[in-house]
């Protein structure tokens, strides 16, 4: 049962460690037990999503050095669902047990300075952007690039700490916004289609990446995932090269997405990457052999990857707050695969579940 040849393997039956305790840890759990993995998930917050589908739950602070050690203590491979898992909590653990992605990957997506950084020594094509500490910084940065977007370096997330900016006088009102921290000022890309990759790349440097998807988003959250996206074959070709690219120079180990926005004269450009299972990824559970979940397992567990092709095409929607109300229609729809993650509270743009309807390659619902 176990293959043979494959160094640093950890074999079912093992516990994995999950740092945060949302909806992509729940999957990942799910996705653990059946291959006959525990899940063991550290988490400030208790009663979560990931942690009713776990063996174990850690409740405690990032900062408890104590519980973070007793964790690794009781776990055989660390991972995560969370990207700002703060850089202390990550080095203990990563001393202490392996953690994959490790703390290098996540200092260089915790921070978009760092990251666009990252991908431009690549030659790999982001909005152009101005570093800007201070409201006169960011009227600089938008007298230089125009139409602009000022976001917080560091811990943005479904579009929040994000001030839309024209106009350079408005420098304060932008800064304000985003809560006077360090920003990235970012030039407002004119895109026809936002597109992602999710791939997952192994211990051996193996890479195994589902076709490039279409999003779409409501508010700054993701309301929607096509896969594949409607572009032109060279522009999908694109976006699989550059994701295969960051996540071999990051020497990556597990799950990546990475958004990319697709430009009118069909330049395909970085937005950004996420170290962990993506949300446009989530279609993978019912349209494909092996999920993007079970991908991370594998991964991270050093078992080889699976099969990324599809059964079918596929619409993912997610159910935003009080959308989750639809439950009991999406239940009863034979079309529709329902996931629910468990929350106890419904409030106003928070996730609480998605659907996914699997079409034919024609179009027609399956
Ligand atoms: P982000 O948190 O960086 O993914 O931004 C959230 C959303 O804002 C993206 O999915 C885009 O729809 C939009 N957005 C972010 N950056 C830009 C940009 N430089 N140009 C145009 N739209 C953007």
């Amino acid at each position: 049962m176990i293959p043979q040849g494959i160094p640093d393997m950890i074999p079912p039956g093992s516990t994995i460690g999950m740092l945060g305790g949302g909806q992509l840890g729940r999957m990942s759990a799910l996705a653990a037990a059946r291959l006959g993995y525990k899940t063991h998930v550290f988490t400030p917050e208790p009663h979560g999503p990931c942690a009713q589908a776990c063996a174990a739950e850690t409740v405690a602070d990032w900062d408890d050095e104590e519980a973070l050690a007793a964790f690794a203590d009781s776990v055989d491979v660390i991972t995560l669902e969370f990207e700002n898992v703060p850089a202390p909590a990550l080095e203990l653990l990563s001393a202490l047990k392996p953690t994959r992605p490790g703390s290098r990957v996540l200092a260089i997506t915790q921070d978009r300075v760092a990251e666009k950084s990252f991908a431009n020594q690549l030659g790999i094509g982001t909005a152009p952007w101005r570093l800007a500490d201070d409201a006169a910084g960011i009227a600089d940065a938008v007298r230089a690039l125009g139409p602009s977007i000022a976001k917080t370096r560091r811990f943005g997330y479904d579009g929040k700490g994000q001030a839309v900016i024209a106009d350079p006088d408005r420098a304060d009102t932008a800064f304000a916004a985003i809560g006077h921290a360090p920003a990235i000022v970012e030039g407002r890309v004119d895109f026809t289609h936002e597109i992602s990759v999710v791939l997952a790349r192994g211990l051996d440097g193996q890479i195994a990446a589902y076709p490039a998807v279409e999003n779409h988003h409501t508010g700054g959250i993701l309301s929607s995932t096509i896969a594949p996206a409607r572009v032109p074959a060279p522009v999908a070709a694109e976006a699989d090269r550059i994701a295969r690219r960051l996540a071999d120079a990051l020497d990556y180990v597990g799950v990546l997405g990475v958004e990319l926005f697709v430009t009118r004269d069909g330049a395909v450009l970085m937005n950004e990457m996420a170290p962990r299972p993506h949300n446009s990824g989530h279609w993978t559970i019912d349209a494909c052999p092996v999920s993007q979940f079970e991908q991370q397992v594998r991964a991270i567990c050093g078992l080889p990857l699976g099969p990324t092709e599809r059964f079918a095409d596929a619409e993912m929607e997610n159910l935003i707050g009080d959308q989750v109300d639809r439950w009991p229609t999406l239940i009863a729809d034979p079309g529709a695969r329902l996931h629910l993650y468990g929350k106890l509270e419904t409030r106003p743009g928070r996730k609480m579940g998605h659907v996914t309807r699997l079409l034919a390659r024609s179009g027609q619902q399956v």
